[in-house]
């Protein structure tokens, strides 16, 4: 039996019992209604008074109070109006039970107090249980059901935290990615920028180191016109031709990298028959093979092999090819050029007995710059453009290219494939590999011929190329100087540099073209700029002309052979 005022510590298994007040001044009341409550679930708490059972209401909640009504000090009566007005007991049901008060107007006056049952004693006791167990039937089922909501509201509550939470982090997390993306947009644009200017720069570094070489090509010409008799003076010659050319075409590659990776290549498709354009690459690269003493097997099909290419890029994929296997063979070693037809493709395979490539710088090989041997040791030159270029060429022609090596001392593989073109109904026209083949020598043409270029060197010796030649040469070095020379000399041809001081190349011309009179003049623009809109430029400038320095000696000759022939059928010459 617990005591009136202890606190109500339930534990575990005391949730389902259920806490009875019963009060009486008559403890053997007392005990007769605990005699007949005794039931597993109930717990009684006895009260003698009034003041008791409001000390035991405040430390335990109660599923029913069982009242006596008369008491000494509070009656029953008073005590359950003190109890309703307690906030925390107003809904506890009240059981009187009484001896004395049987008249009506205790039943209203103990109804009035919001009483659930009024008694009389001696208390039947079914009737007592059953109303007993109806209350605590009640207070179990509200706690059941204050107990699942508070849960419930635990939950909906955890819940919002973790939704909150949630939120938070998400928001975090997006904070997060826009600052990444933010960093690697930077980085990118950075890195674009970088490439962009290295494009630039290889440019720039290619058309500076074309200026310089331009009058030595000039100058070797003049040596080997005067065809001197001294054997060290004509392969001193042969030695800065063979240079400047090598020169030539190290810088060609490295201005064509940093155009395509531009976007400023664009190519002069036409159609052209595959082992024709071969053959021209192969005839270019004989002499290396002859100097290394390379044996050479070419084998391709009768038919012919249509491709829709731009003629000179395909001869310079398939010379880069053969030159790096005549290149990395040693001396005395065999080149096998295949070409085959395969699935609506052309096929060359190019193989050599060289020194091979080991097998993990195979994918890498065509990526710029990209060398197998480390710079100090390599013994073969070459600047790690050529295959790079070769790859990106392919590929503006829809083609692909690949290598194979059985490694280190197993010789090398490269397999080009090129989509065929389907053929023409009028036989295949393929445009002739002969075209701008040598024209008439322009020895015996005599022509005045005016030459314009700020680098002095590049000026005289292109002049004392042509005078060797046989033409009547002026030369300045300045736009203003060319516009005077051109009006006081009258020349036949004017070669003009585009980047002058005083006047550019393009207003020289322009002023020439409207101060001229007389003697029809051709105007030949000579500069290091040789993309479609540096053309379109000149064009417009008046030029008739456009030749990219280092200007090719026998296209320059051609050109002044057209001329003369030109002014010997013309009747106004
Ligand atoms: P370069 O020859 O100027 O170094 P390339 O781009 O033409 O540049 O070639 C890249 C690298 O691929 C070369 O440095 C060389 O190591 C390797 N390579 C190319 N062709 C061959 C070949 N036929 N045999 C062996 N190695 C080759």
């Amino acid at each position: 039996m617990n005591s009136p005022t202890a606190v109500d510590h339930q534990t575990t298994d005391e949730v389902d019992s259920v806490n009875i007040l019963i009060v009486d001044d008559e403890p053997k009341n007392l005990t007769v209604l605990e005699s007949v409550l005794a039931e597993p679930g109930y717990r009684l708490i006895r009260a003698t008074s009034g003041n008791e059972a409001l000390l035991a209401l405040m430390a335990n909640v109660f599923a029913v109070l069982i009242l006596d009504v008369r008491m000494p000090g509070m009656t029953g009566f008073e005590l359950a109006k003190l109890i309703k007005e307690r906030k925390k007991t107003a809904r506890v049901p009240i059981i009187f039970l009484t001896a004395h008060y049987t008249e009506d107007e205790h039943w209203v006056e103990a109804y009035g107090t919001g009483a659930v049952g009024y008694l009389y004693k001696p208390v039947n006791p079914t009737v007592l249980r059953s109303k007993v167990a109806v209350f605590v039937e009640l207070f179990r089922k509200t706690r059941a059901l204050e107990l699942t909501n508070s849960a419930l509201l635990t939950e909906v509550a955890e819940r919002r935290h973790a939704e909150a939470k949630l939120t938070e982090l998400n928001a975090l997390l997006d904070q997060r990615v826009i600052e990444r993306t933010n960093a690697l947009e930077t980085s990118e644009a950075k890195l674009r920028e970088a490439g962009r200017r290295k494009d630039e720069f290889l440019a720039t570094l290619a058309h500076e180191l074309r200026n310089p070489l331009a009058p030595v090509r000039n100058a070797a010409q003049i040596l080997k016109f005067k065809n001197s008799s001294a054997p060290e003076v004509r392969w001193a010659t042969e030695v800065i031709d063979r240079q400047i050319h090598a020169m030539s075409r190290l810088i060609d590659d490295l201005m064509d990298v940093s155009r395509i990776n531009q976007g400023k290549i664009e190519l002069r498709i036409e159609r052209v028959d595959l082992v024709d354009v071969l053959q021209d690459a192969l005839e270019t690269t004989r002499p290396l093979i002859d100097e290394y003493g390379h044996k050479l097997v070419f084998v391709a099909p009768e038919q012919r092999l249509p491709l829709d290419a731009d003629r000179t890029r395909l001869a310079q994929v398939l010379m880069n090819l053969l030159h790096n296997a005549a290149k990395y063979t040693d001396k005395g070693g065999c080149i096998d050029v295949i070409v085959r037809e395969e699935n609506g493709e052309c096929v060359v395979t190019i193989k050599d007995t060289g020194i091979g490539i080991p097998s993990e710088h195979l994918a890498t090989v065509f990526e710029m710059f990209s060398q197998v041997e480390a710079a100090l040791s390599r013994s073969r030159g070459g600047l790690g453009i050529g295959l790079s270029l070769t790859r990106q060429l392919v590929e503006m022609h829809n083609g692909q290219v690949l290598a194979r090596s059985g490694g280190p001392g197993k010789g090398s593989e490269f397999e080009v494939r090129l989509p065929l073109a389907t053929p023409q109904l009028d036989g295949d026209e393929v445009a002739s590999a002969t075209d701008g083949e040598v024209r008439s020598n322009a020895k015996d043409a005599q022509l005045r011929i005016l030459v314009a270029d700020d680098n002095v060197d590049a000026a005289f010796t292109l002049a004392a190329l042509l005078e060797v030649l046989g033409h009547s040469v002026r030369y300045v070095h300045d736009g203003e100087a060319a516009v005077q020379a051109a009006l006081e000399f009258a020349p036949h041809v004017a070669l003009l540099d585009i980047g002058m001081p005083k006047l550019s190349g393009y207003e020289a011309c322009r002023r020439i073209r409207s101060l001229q009179s007389g003697v029809p003049m051709t105007m030949v623009a000579v500069t290091g700029w040789g993309q479609t809109d540096d053309l379109l430029a000149s064009k417009s400038a008046g030029f008739n002309r456009h030749l990219v320095k280092p200007v090719d000696p026998e296209e320059l000759f051609a050109l002044l052979a057209d001329i003369a022939n030109q002014r010997s059928n013309s009747p106004n010459s």
